[in-house]
């Protein structure tokens, strides 16, 4: 293993990362650039400044559409660092105590909840009732009733609820969606999802059940679950899963280790996925028809996302994932542009039904019914 890998597992950074060209390198390849934009822009604040919430504040400075504007955190030493950083002013700075003082602020028209899963629905929910526009990191919370209370709460204060869906902007994902749709692949008949990484330290919140709401399924294997959805373009309509825990000390009583998890959707089409906390190297989609297959590897790391079809390699442009859906959310929620897979509440809900139906397909050992409407 090597060190740069040693280093991100230590800190819990996900593997995600672990397909990380250098930030600056992605910049120049960074497409959606329009340099003449004159419109609404979409000032945000991050709460929660740790590895994932600086990777948005960094590629949040090549938008043109969203900035930077304020900052939530208990450290109040990363709160001068980025004020500093990100030309920050001190009256769009909260902790975690006081900003829902943010509702007096008009410079401020969104909060991105970047912080441990569990905390995102109270969060959110306070967002809301400060009347700022909400953008929660996956998954959206930790179940459910948890997931449909936050699109509520966010409904009856009439501000927007989007979930950080990074790869539904991602140029081949879009390709292969839109070869799907174009019926270049045929029938779909199956899907595989692999998603996964050995994770390091096992104090960090990701192993802790109260703030991670799980384990490995809810941090990676959501890719698989939400990947399954829009490369078939169907809702699983059933699931059957298995769990294998070879290490009971790191991963505690409702922090799952690996579980495999099939899905069947209503064309006949099934889907065979894996989510693990205990594997390297799983970062791949393969979609099958009867005309023809698409395979994404990597398929959801920061990129670059590879890929090929029948038809010969994806050539679709290298982007910094987070740029660009700061930029698509700024349309969405100034113009209600229509993202081509949705990013709403209501579709991270779907995703959080789905969990749940796993882990009950653990539990009982038997076929689970998934309904999402
Ligand atoms: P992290 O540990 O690096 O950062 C979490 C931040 O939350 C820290 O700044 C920490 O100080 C703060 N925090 C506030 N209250 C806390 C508490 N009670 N306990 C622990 N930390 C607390 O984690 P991260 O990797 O940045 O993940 C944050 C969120 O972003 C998670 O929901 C994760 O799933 C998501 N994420 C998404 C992606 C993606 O590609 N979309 C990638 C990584 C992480």
């Amino acid at each position: 293993m090597n060190s740069r890998r040693d280093f991100l597992q230590k800190i819990g950074v996900s593997a995600l990362a672990l397909h990380l060209a250098p930030l600056a390198g992605w910049a120049n390849n960074t497409t959606n650039n329009e340099k003449t934009y004159d419109g609404k822009v979409l000032r945000v604040a991050i709460m929660g400044l740790g590895s994932y919430g600086t990777r948005v504040a960094e590629a949040m400075q090549s938008c043109t559409k969203a900035k930077l504007v304020g900052v939530i955190s208990g450290t109040p030493s990363k709160v001068k660092a980025w004020q500093s950083k990100y030309g920050i002013p001190e009256k769009n700075c909260y902790n975690y105590e006081n900003f829902d003082n943010i509702k007096n602020n008009p410079d401020i028209d969104a909060v991105y909840v970047i912080t441990p899963n569990g905390l995102h629905h109270d969060q959110v929910i306070r967002v809301a009732k400060a009347g700022k526009h909400a953008i929660s990191e996956k998954p959206m919370s930790v179940n459910a009733q948890q997931g449909q209370e936050m699109v509520d709460a966010c409904k009856k204060a009439g501000v927007k609820l989007l979930v950080g869906y990074r790869m539904h902007f991602e140029p081949k994902t879009l390709e292969v969606i839109r070869m799907r749709q174009a019926g270049e692949f045929g029938k779909i008949m199956f899907f595989q999802g692999q998603c996964g990484f050995t994770i390091g330290d096992p104090t960090q919140w990701r192993l802790n059940k109260q703030l991670a709401g799980g384990g490995a399924m809810m941090d990676i294997g959501i890719y698989a679950i939400n990947g399954s959805r829009y490369m078939t373009g169907e809702e699983p309509i059933w699931v059957t899963a298995q769990e294998t825990k070879t290490d009971h000390e790191k991963f505690k009583e409702g922090v799952d280790e690996t579980i495999q998890f099939q899905f069947g959707f209503p064309s006949g089409a099934v889907a065979s996925c894996l989510s693990t906390y205990n594997m390297n190297n799983l970062d791949r989609f393969f979609l099958d028809g009867d005309k023809g297959f698409a395979e994404l590897q990597p398929s959801t790391g920061y990129g670059p996302i590879q890929g090929r079809t029948h038809k010969g390699e994806l050539t679709q442009p290298i982007t910094t994932h987070q740029t660009v859906q700061m930029d698509e959310f700024a349309g969405i929620i100034f113009d209600n542009k229509k993202p081509v897979v949705p990013v709403d509440g209501e579709e991270a809900v779907k995703d959080l039904k789905i969990i749940d139906a796993i882990y009950q397909a653990v539990k009982t050992g038997k076929k689970v019914d998934i309904k999402l409407s």
